[in-house]
């Protein structure tokens, strides 16, 4: 199966288990905007909860807010949004499919890594065992070609985006001889700066209208509130404040399902810190987020660290955390040192006295950030992707099974008497009315069990009990492991304590070292 079936399989599977639906699909769907279903609200909520607790609750430090989407028009020009929160865009005149430059030319950068890292593993073919990678690299033809190009290409983009000069980038798709993946041609327009802030009226008091925006970030409603939280939680650097909520943009090319979203939430906190101590926050930060993902257990090797070397106007260091997800290792999250570009932007447009009195130095200063910030909706893709299994079962038979970290599975146990009379049912609902206020249950009488079985797999939960004749007599149900599938006789007493220990979050959240 190529890596496309596979991406393929797994949107078809999301969608028909209840977990994300194309928005509006009746209509035909509104592109890049999706909605979750009954088990992605679940899941989504589960990925809140672990990022809230790790955030807020077990850091004495930070805390949380809840700003409003909308926000005064003159935030977007002090944080430079309205100027500079743009895309370079190029239209192929054939196909009229729109593009984003930068992407066109790192599609084409990603496939010279692709070529010589198949040129690697046919050399590892050829020497087997004495096959020296470092070497091959720095003596193969072949490869030494391809890494001059894409040092060349690399070079040229990263002055021209820092430079914001569209007649170079769209040079450098010329040279390149990059075509449209639809129409196969070369025929490009002009490259053009695309805003991405979506925009709206509000009536004004006055009887005026004014031009709003849609916030592209949930950061600056943290900004804004600095002295609010400072003063009224007497918060002393350095101090973080988290929040959860809806952002929006524009995106020009819009795909891969929910990695690239008009209408996304993200989880950002902003840490505020003496200037000049921020490398020492920012280092921290990368390994506790980094240790944050690692902690759910959906495999080390999938993470890496992608360092920018063209940073944002506001920043003086960030990385990204990539993921590898099916279509590649991607940007997961973002850890920015932000300077105290933010809060000094406030300072100056909304005129108001943006410091903090550091009661240890005796001076006012205005804070630098370190930003941590994190796409929930791509979390979500990441952890379905990696948890996503399709299996060959001894017999011949195959089943599709979620291995989702058990803390973040939308249902925590299945309860399914074995057929549905004898008193059966009941015995079951007596079962769930005693566990269901502490994990999200299901109750399942429909089918044979092996079906049932089947469902709760597709959906990830941890464990199946299973009430059967003898329950009414000796009290115990057959409780059934989704990943090893191995089913064993427990009394009903004990089903609180081994769901608890299965599921906690708490042994997840125990492993996540903390930044210091
Ligand atoms: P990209 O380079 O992929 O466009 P970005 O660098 O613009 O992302 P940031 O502005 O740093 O992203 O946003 C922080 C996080 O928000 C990202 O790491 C990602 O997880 C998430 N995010 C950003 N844009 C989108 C989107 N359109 N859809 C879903 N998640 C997004």
């Amino acid at each position: 199966m190529t890596q496309e079936e596979a991406f393929k399989n797994l949107v078809a599977h999301a969608k028909e288990y209840g977990f994300i639906f194309p928005s509006s699909e009746i209509y035909d769907g509104l592109s890049a905007v999706y909605d979750y279903g009954q088990n992605g609200v679940e899941m989504k909520n589960n990925i809140k909860k672990y990022w809230w607790e790790s955030m807020v609750h077990l850091n004495d430090n930070i805390v949380g807010i809840d700003s409003a989407i909308f926000l005064h028009p003159r935030i977007w020009e002090a944080s430079g949004h309205v100027g500079a929160f743009n895309d370079p865009l190029i239209d192929n005149k054939d196909s009229k499919k729109r593009y984003r430059a930068d992407v066109l030319i790192e599609d084409y950068l990603a496939k010279l890594e692709e070529k010589n890292n198949k040129e690697v593993e046919k050399g590892r073919k050829r020497f087997g065992d004495a096959f020296d990678e470092a070497q091959f690299r720095a003596t193969n033809p072949n490869v030494l070609r391809n890494q001059a190009k894409w040092d060349e290409v690399h070079a040229r983009m990263t002055e021209a985006l820092g430079k914001n000069d569209l007649a170079a980038l769209r040079q450098i798709i010329i040279d390149c001889e990059i075509a449209c993946p639809i129409s196969g041609t070369k025929n490009w327009t002009e490259v053009r700066q695309f805003n991405l802030m979506f925009s709206t009226q509000l009536g004004n008091v006055d009887g005026g209208v004014g031009t709003i925006y849609l916030r592209p970030e949930t950061a600056q409603g943290i900004f804004v509130n600095f002295l609010n939280v400072q003063k009224t939680g007497r918060m002393k650097i350095p101090f973080g404040i988290a929040q959860i909520g809806k952002a929006f943009r524009n995106e020009i090319v819009a795909r891969q399902f929910i990695f690239r979203m008009r209408e996304f939430e993200q989880m950002e906190m902003q840490f505020f810190v003496r200037p000049g101590e921020e490398m020492h926050w920012f280092k921290a930060w990368k390994e506790t987020r980094l240790s944050w993902h690692k902690a759910l257990g959906l495999g080390d090797e999938k993470y890496r660290f992608h360092d920018h070397e063209k940073l944002a106007h506001y920043a003086n260091a960030a990385t990204d955390i990539e993921f590898e997800f099916p279509f590649g290792f991607k940007e997961l999250e973002g850890v920015h040192s932000r300077t105290d570009f933010d809060l000094g932007q406030h300072q100056k447009f909304s005129g108001r006295k943006i410091q903090y009195f550091d009661p240890e130095t005796g001076e006012s200063y205005t804070p630098y950030v370190i930003e941590t910030s994190i796409g929930l909706d791509r979390m979500f893709l990441a952890i379905l992707s990696a948890a996503y299994t399709e299996e060959q079962l001894e017999g011949g038979e195959e089943r599709v099974v979620l291995r989702l970290p058990a803390c973040i599975a939308p249902v925590k146990l299945a309860i399914l008497p074995l057929v549905k009379k004898d008193g059966l049912p009941e015995k079951a609902r007596e079962i769930l009315d005693m566990l269901r206020f502490d994990f999200n249950c299901q109750y399942d009488e429909k089918d044979s069990i092996g079906k049932r079985y089947r469902r709760q797999d597709a959906i990830g939960t941890p464990y199946c009990i299973t009430i059967d004749h003898d329950t009414l007599g000796d009290n115990c149900v057959t409780i059934r492991d989704r990943d090893t599938m191995t089913q064993e006789r427990v009394p009903i007493s004990d089903l609180h304590d081994i769901v608890s220990k299965k599921i906690s979050m708490t042994t997840v959240l125990r492993k996540i070292q903390k930044a210091q």
